[in-house]
């Protein structure tokens, strides 16, 4: 609901679903602001910092770059992905689905990302349509999550088992888990659960955007997206692929 006044007279309007929208659309631009804040005061704390005494300090320099720079990536990576959701949005993100060998997808993936800490365990031959540039964009949100929250020390196992008409892909880490009430919600854009939060410390590329970015992908291939998980323990994020 909208007051605007026309004339000397007050009118109230309804707007349904434009009134969704627009709140919708508030809390947008509320999200994005909040999350390009963090950033920019650190870019600026640094500048300022280095004005003042960086140039005597070969560590305070080296340190301000590093943090100006992991702020910088942040920022891109946020703008990237907003980019993504305004083509998607506006039906403006071509997509080409053609038959794909996922086991081989998949082998050169996990060796393109060369993460010593990245295990296939199993790997099934199996075919089926996909655009191999947004498959591999999905495979990257749930990597990149298992592999953030989970310690460093710790590995991330993938398989990819079949059954009769489905290829099943499986991301497991033993990381701190999901609770069940944000297992919900963290397809939601912008959602990051407050354990997350903690544990990135604001200095690693995280929006919440991953996820709804994998999400939007595996519904234009009708790929099946299902959580299992226990918090302090890991989580197991399982996909399911229709076969040709
Ligand atoms: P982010 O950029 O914060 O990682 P995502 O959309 O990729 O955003 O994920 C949303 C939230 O889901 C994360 O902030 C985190 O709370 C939770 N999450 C996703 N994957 C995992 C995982 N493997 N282990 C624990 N939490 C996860």
């Amino acid at each position: 609901m909208q007051l605007e006044i026309r004339g000397r007279k007050l009118v109230r309007r309804t707007y349904g679903q434009t009134s969704d929208n627009f709140v919708r659309q508030q809390r947008f631009v509320n999200d994005v602001s909040h999350e390009l804040r963090t950033p920019l005061t650190i870019i600026r704390g640094y500048v300022d910092i280095l004005e003042r005494y960086g140039a005597d300090d070969p560590e305070l320099f080296r340190e301000a770059v590093s943090s100006i720079k992991t702020s910088a990536q942040n920022m891109q990576s946020l703008v990237e992905n907003l980019l993504f959701f305004a083509r998607a949005d506006q039906d403006n993100q071509p997509m080409i689905k053609v038959p794909v060998d996922l086991d081989e997808l998949l082998k050169n993936f996990v060796e393109a990302y060369r993460s010593p800490r990245v295990h296939i365990t199993k790997l099934a031959p199996c075919k089926i349509l996909a655009d191999a540039e947004f498959l591999k964009r999905m495979f990257t949100a749930f990597l990149e999550n298992a592999l953030q929250y989970s310690a460093p020390d710790k590995p991330v196992m993938i398989e990819l088992t079949t059954s009769d008409d489905a290829a099943i892909i499986r991301f497991i880490d033993s990381g701190i888990g999901i609770s069940a009430e944000d297992c919900g919600k963290i397809f939601d854009r912008f959602y990051r659960s407050d354990k997350a939060r903690t544990k990135l410390e604001n200095n690693k590329n995280s929006v919440g955007l991953g996820l709804s970015i994998a999400k939007w992908i595996a519904d234009r291939h009708d790929i099946e997206i299902s959580v299992d998980s226990t918090p302090g323990k890991g989580s197991v994020f399982t996909l399911t692929i229709p076969t040709i």
